[in-house]
């Protein structure tokens, strides 16, 4: 088996001590692990090399987590960008089938997956959706895949178009489409030939139907295990017919689902379907999320760190709450919530997620609070010295002089910002004693 991504980072990290931030020596040697894991994963080494630039931007510097290793944050950097490239504009699931009949074209190699995949959707599209469909197969060469799909549309209710031997695959085409509208179908289905190969009879025939039914999707069925193929193949077809989105087959297997990245980031296309398995329901809506996880070889590292990150800001804010309750606020605190309030975009916003904070609103609307006044009490703030910030009784007149003078502004403006701190505190101290029930939003004020 493969050794998964983590497990190689692990090994790179274990020598470093656990740091703030991640450094370019550090990046750079874990990108060259990452690429062997692209490359393991089947990714084709132009993707994976323009894959890694991006990465290598993103992770250099970036800020590593207490809880969790720096081999493990760069794994989620990675992951992350995975998800980013796998995601396409529109939700991959929702086929534009709207103005019936809506053609859906599918085309794709022999053996690709392409007349199960055509079945597996009609019936999702049935039991979904609750759409009418009829489905047809055009592969004149092989009586038996016609057949095949005429077995499948009985074992899952969906009507087929009989099948008329000798009549070309145009005319099958023209046929579904006047017995999609008589029959008042909802989409109809074109199942086209399939080849071992590419070759130029399989195109052409495959732009002759096009050209007549004027799909409103043109599915791309490829198998999902042959890692590069897949992605010439999906070219080419792309080149020469037009294609609207991939579907992935076979991947219940145990490829590592780098075609998926290379696919997305060659062709542009999105990938809307996967298949995993033979059954008529296996077939899943693409999602990024997992075919990254999958690629990198590792689940649960990227919902650790997601933990990682959410219990450190739960803790930072219980710590602030518990120092707010005991009517710790001084001007450190006012300054964060100040600056959060620019952040946020206004007063409003910040309120309403301050517990009890509605009272304080309207004495911050009486002033005039706008941006400018922030920055402006944020000036006052910063020409404070730590002692100052972190003990505001300590301003006196000569000391108030000095930070006013500092920040270019008059000591009734300092004024003004140490009756706001000492009222904040003041309320931080009665919700303290209201207990904990009491700093639930809209308790005081
Ligand atoms: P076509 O020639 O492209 O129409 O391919 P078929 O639809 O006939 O599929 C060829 C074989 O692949 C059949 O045995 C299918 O059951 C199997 N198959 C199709 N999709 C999947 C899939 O997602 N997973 C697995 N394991 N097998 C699949």
């Amino acid at each position: 088996m493969f050794e998964n991504l983590s497990e190689r980072l692990g090994g790179v990290f274990d020598r470093l001590t656990k740091q703030g931030a991640l450094s370019e020596d550090d990046v750079r040697t874990a990108m060259r692990e990452v690429r062997v894991a692209l490359l393991e994963a089947d990714v084709s080494l132009p993707v994976a090399r323009q894959f890694i630039k991006a990465v290598e931007k993103k992770a250099t510097g970036a800020a590593v987590t207490k809880s969790v290793t720096p081999g493990q944050q760069v794994v989620k950097i990675v992951h992350d960008e995975l998800v980013h490239v796998l995601t396409g504009d529109e939700d991959p699931g929702k086929l534009k089938i709207d103005s019936p009949p809506a053609p859906i074209l599918m085309v794709g190699l022999q053996g690709s997956g392409k007349t199960t995949t055509t079945a597996k959707l009609a019936k999702r599209l049935k039991e979904r959706e609750g759409k009418k469909v009829l489905m047809a197969s055009l592969d004149t060469n092989r009586p038996a895949a016609m057949e095949q799909l005429a077995i499948l549309g009985t074992q899952i209710g969906v009507d087929t178009l009989p099948i008329v031997r000798g009549e070309d695959p145009v005319a099958i085409a023209r046929r579904a489409k006047t017995q999609a509208s008589l029959g008042g179908y909802d989409v109809y289905m074109l199942d086209t030939a399939g080849r071992l190969h590419i070759d130029e009879e399989l195109i052409a025939q495959a732009a002759a139907v096009r050209d007549v039914a004027n799909p409103r999707e043109t599915l791309l069925v490829v198998d999902g295990l042959t890692g590069q193929d897949a992605v010439n193949v999906a070219e080419e077809f792309d080149d020469k017919i037009g294609v609207s989105g991939v579907v992935l087959t076979r991947m219940d297997g145990d490829g590592r689902g780098g075609a998926a990245l290379s696919m997305r980031a060659i062709t542009g296309k999105p990938i809307r379907f996967v298949g995993l398995g033979e059954k008529m329901d296996a077939i899943e809506t693409f999602e990024p999320e997992r075919i990254a996880g999958r690629i990198l070889g590792m689940g649960d590292i990227v919902s650790l760190v997601e933990k990682a990150q959410e219990v450190l800001e739960a803790e930072q804010a219980e710590r602030m709450m518990k120092r707010f309750q005991k009517g710790q606020f001084n001007m450190n605190d006012l300054k964060g919530q100040l600056e959060q309030m620019l952040k946020m975009g206004g007063m409003q916003g910040m309120m309403s997620m301050m517990p009890g904070m509605a009272k304080m609103q309207k004495q911050l609307d009486d002033a005039g609070m706008d941006d400018k006044v922030i920055k402006r009490q944020i000036a006052l703030i910063q020409s404070m010295t730590k002692k100052e910030r972190a003990n505001p009784a300590l301003l006196q007149a000569s000391r108030k002089k000095r930070i006013a003078a500092g920040a270019g502004q008059d000591v009734s403006d300092l004024n003004k910002l140490l009756k706001m701190q000492r009222q904040m505190s003041d309320a931080m101290k009665k919700l303290g004693k209201m207990g904990k029930k009491g700093m639930m939003k809209g308790g005081l004020g």
